[in-house]
């Protein structure tokens, strides 16, 4: 028989498994299903590390980081300018220069318009030295109009003389009767009389105020929100010393006013 011939270390082989213990089948079956679950799990892990790898070039451009990009500031915005504020415009008119009329005269052939004319100029070399700008205008100048109103200067001041006679003396400083900001030319009439008075030493000569000064034309003429006023420095009889000698103090004591106006001083 070919069992019994088997080989002897065989068959006892043989024997040895047949005869193995309950115990020994009991934990190798499930051995066998643990493996076959590691070897399946392992073919899974393997076909996911195959597909993993494939996709890795993929993966790396997309984690990649992103090439260094030169760091370029965002344009700051420049700041704008502020547009430099022009200085304060004064305007002041040289009684009866540019016309025919010279305005009072007297018998010695003293002018009101040479003294209201170089009082002026002083005053513009002096309120330009301070940093204003400074027009100087006609009795009857083409800036001027009724209609337009549109001369707007900081401050307007218009330079006359009073007749030549002995018996009145002084000087005089009066707004437009019909002034749309009272107010400001009220300042502007303290401002420039005060400063005027100090520098002349001319009293104010009080109730001659007439309307050729508060009716006078140019003060219907500037800008209305405009601060102007009229000045009459003084009688070109009594005060004539004074009007033909010291007129840069005259003009000292206008720049003066003016300055105290434009500066914002209430002058009282
Ligand atoms: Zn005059």
């Amino acid at each position: 028989m070919m069992d019994d011939q088997r080989p002897i270390a065989r068959r006892h082989r043989q024997t040895r498994v047949d005869s193995a213990s309950p115990f020994r089948r009991a934990w190798l079956k499930p051995l066998g299903r643990v493996s076959l679950i590691a070897g399946i799990t392992a073919l899974l892990l393997g076909t996911v590390s195959l597909v993993a790898l494939w996709q890795r070039p993929a993966q790396v451009i997309a984690m990649a980081p992103a090439p260094l990009q030169t760091f370029i500031p965002a344009p700051t915005r420049a700041p704008t300018p502020t547009p430099t504020p022009l200085p304060p415009l004064v305007g002041l008119v040289a009684g009866h220069s540019g016309g025919e009329d010279p305005g009072a005269i007297c018998p010695d052939g003293l002018r009101e318009v040479d003294i209201t004319t170089e009082v002026a100029q002083r005053a513009k070399r002096m309120l330009e030295a301070r940093g204003y700008r400074v027009d100087i205008l006609a009795e009857f100048d083409s800036r001027l109009s009724a209609t337009r109103r549109d001369y707007a200067p900081q401050a307007f001041l218009a330079i006359h003389a009073d007749s030549c006679v002995y018996y009145a003396s002084g000087y005089k400083v009066a707004r437009a009767s019909n002034s749309a900001s009272p107010q400001e030319d009220d300042r502007l009439v303290r401002c420039v009389s005060s400063s005027y008075a100090a520098a002349s030493q001319l009293p104010f000569h009080e109730g001659s105020i007439t309307t050729a000064m508060t009716l006078y034309h140019n003060l219907m003429k500037i800008h209305p929100q405009s601060p102007g006023a009229i000045i009459e420095l003084g009688f070109l009889g009594s005060d004539r010393a004074i009007l033909v000698n010291q007129r840069e103090q005259l003009a000292l004591g206008i720049v003066n006013g003016i300055e105290r106006f434009l500066q914002g001083s209430e002058c009282r």
